[in-house]
């Protein structure tokens, strides 16, 4: 399991998430949901060790994968990100780089031997519901595909090197219906496999691929909190606060 535990974070001494607890079930899909500016992409990139990648960035609380603290100094943050991956708003594959060499991009950058690599290109594409449409052009370029399918192959690039944990922060808005569905349909499939905590404004969305849901807000002139989270049904039939009830009513 992945455990935040009363997180806090500030940029430039502006503290931006306040005591944000969270714990995000093994091999299920957790959606992060809430307005604008909340710390929804703080609070993922903090439980990968990218928020101390930012200037001026700060960090209180602990988080937790498997009991070992993702931040303990003794492990380099870039294992910590093989553990624990991240895939973007906007598709960013290594654009002249082959298909094939983008899926084995990870591991190359983590130094780890992969006996059969076609196997593992195959299955990683699979996975991430690329294979069949770029099966006979493996040696062409990331950057030719459309925006859909860079995005498949930069899930396909991130499971190749087996992370417990899948971050997606808005993986489908700078997407097409039918590349956004074809994504979700991917989340269906590993969600059961990896942990994956996906941020989307899409209700529906939320509604359609999460299993657990955490509603976070920053009410004027406070930094982000968890005002209520749980299972996603719930949190959209009956949330117990007024302001998650307020949302999610007014985002359909
Ligand atoms: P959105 O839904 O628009 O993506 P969000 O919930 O992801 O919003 P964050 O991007 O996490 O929100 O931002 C939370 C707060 O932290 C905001 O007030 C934002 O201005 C601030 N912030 C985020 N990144 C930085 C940064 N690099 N430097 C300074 N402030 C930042
Ligand atoms: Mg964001």
């Amino acid at each position: 399991e992945l455990l935040a535990r009363d997180v806090c974070a500030w940029f430039g001494g502006r503290l931006v998430l306040d005591g944000v607890s969270l714990r995000m079930e093994p091999r299920r899909v957790t959606a992060l949901i809430g307005p604008s500016g909340c710390g929804k992409s703080t609070f993922l990139r903090i439980l990968n060790r990218m928020h101390e990648l930012v200037p001026g960035a700060e960090l209180a609380g602990e988080v937790l994968l498997d009991g070992e603290d993702v931040y303990d100094p003794r492990q380099r943050a870039q294992q910590v990100r093989m553990r624990i991956g991240m895939v973007f708003q906007k598709p960013n594959p290594f654009p002249a780089m082959s298909i094939k060499e983008n899926v084995l991009a990870g591991l190359k950058l983590a130094g780890i031997k992969c006996g059969d690599k076609n196997a593992l290109v195959e299955r990683s594409l699979l996975r991430a519901g690329l294979w069949k449409e770029v099966r006979d052009r493996l040696d062409s370029p990331g950057g030719a595909l459309s925006g859909g399918q860079q995005q498949r192959l930069c899930i396909a690039r991130s499971l190749a090197v087996r992370p417990n944990v899948l971050l997606m922060d808005e993986p489908c808005s700078a997407l097409d219906p039918t590349s956004t569905r074809r994504i979700e349909e991917t989340i269906a499939e590993i969600g059961h496999e990896v942990t994956v905590v996906i941020v989307t404004h899409n209700m529906q969305q939320a509604q359609r691929v999460s299993d657990h849901c955490a509603f976070f807000l920053a009410e004027e002139n406070q930094p982000g909190r968890i005002v209520e989270h749980g299972e996603t049904d719930r949190m959209f039939n009956s949330p117990t606060d007024p302001r998650t009830l307020d949302y999610v009513r007014g985002h359909f």
